[in-house]
């Protein structure tokens, strides 16, 4: 390791120490997009994969950690949640990590969650790291590899939120062991409208604000999606998903929760189906990557961006279909950097 800079070392050696400062800049580092921070992070991720490796070798258990991925759409008591089942999460003895996928601060710069002070409680205690999305787009491959450093500072349930916008929920889903969609106390017309390959990828589907004038709703609301989910596949043959009811507010049914969280973990895990999990996201995301960079070479490079400008006004106009202008892209893209096709 003695020709790694220093930056990254320090890195390491704090995460492992469980600095939070550390974590904090380790996770920075990984966002940034500078060049230079991009190669220390994938050395700093190299280390943590080593040591992780070593590990595994030695104790035979190669997952040790547990990935929830928790979507909902806004104001449905996401934040709530996770401050009420955070707490007692740790009360069971866990360390508890919290990221954000915010899929608005991508477009607008400006961020709906993952604001620190959305729980209060949660972020002021030792065991709990809150990470607060970054202002200028999280990206969820940054997310991704915050997952990974995380869990090297020891936080060993890591709770990954987003809302219900987009892409951002298959993305999260990429990249959690258990996707859990929280919905309001309502059903009929609103469970039709609902995305329904949200509910198809769901592990657990968590009715909160059971409570009060919304307590028979809420009853009504688990009948349904339990009949919604029969007609659904499921997305694993060790697991049938779940629907349960919760309220944020008055702290039932959050040990119900866990205990439905805890029980996956340990059939996937045992089953191995965690292990086949992880690793094909690790696939996914590599080819997320591939993408991305060649994208990235290929619109930095001058010569090549002005032969796409001129060839999307082309396509633009109808003057050459769009599947010509993307092979001459790419072989002119491949031929400059001498790289031959195979076909
Ligand atoms: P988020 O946008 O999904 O993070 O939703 P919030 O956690 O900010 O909650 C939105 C609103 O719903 C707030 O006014 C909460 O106080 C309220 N809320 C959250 N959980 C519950 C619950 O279990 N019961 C009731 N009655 N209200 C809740």
């Amino acid at each position: 390791h003695h020709d790694l800079p220093s930056k990254v070392l320090e890195l390491y050696e704090g995460i492992k120490m469980k600095d939070r400062y550390c974590l904090a800049k380790a996770i920075t580092l990984v966002e940034s997009i500078r060049k230079d921070h991009k190669t220390q992070a994938q050395q700093l991720l190299s280390l943590i994969l080593d040591t992780r490796h070593e590990r595994a070798k030695e104790t035979g258990d190669s997952i040790s950690t547990f990935r929830i991925g928790l979507s909902g759409p806004p104001g449905v008591g996401k934040s709530t949640f996770i401050e009420r089942f955070g707490m007692y999460v740790l009360s069971q003895g866990h360390r508890v990590a919290v990221l954000a996928v915010d899929p608005s601060s991508l477009k607008t710069g400006g961020s709906i969650m993952g604001d620190k002070t959305r729980m209060p409680e949660l972020s002021q205690q030792d065991n709990a790291y809150i990470r607060p999305s970054a202002s200028h787009g999280t990206l969820a491959r940054n997310t991704n590899e915050a997952l990974i450093l995380c869990e090297a500072a020891g936080y060993d349930v890591c709770l990954v939120e987003t809302v219900g916008v987009g892409q951002s929920e298959t993305m999260v889903a990429e990249m959690v062991d258990m996707f859990v969609l929280m919905v309001p106390p309502a059903g009929g017309d609103e469970i039709q409208g609902l995305k329904k390959g949200i509910v198809e990828i769901s592990d657990l589907i968590v009715v909160n604000k059971s409570d009060g004038v919304f307590a028979s709703a809420a009853r009504e609301a688990v009948t349904e999606y339990t009949s919604a989910l029969k007609y659904l596949h499921p997305s694993s043959p060790f697991w049938q998903p779940r629907v349960i009811k919760v309220s944020a507010k008055t702290n039932s049914g959050l040990d119900e929760s866990w205990k439905f969280m805890q029980d996956y973990y340990n059939i996937m895990k045992s089953s191995n189906e965690l292990y086949k999990r992880r690793g094909k996201q690790r696939k996914l995301w590599m080819w997320r990557q591939i993408t991305s960079e060649l994208l990235d070479r290929l619109n930095s490079d001058k010569e090549i961006r002005n032969l796409v400008d001129e060839l999307e006004q082309k396509v633009f106009h109808g003057e050459i279909t769009s599947g010509i202008a993307a092979d001459y892209v790419v072989d002119n893209f491949t031929h400059k950097y001498n790289v031959t096709k195979t076909n």
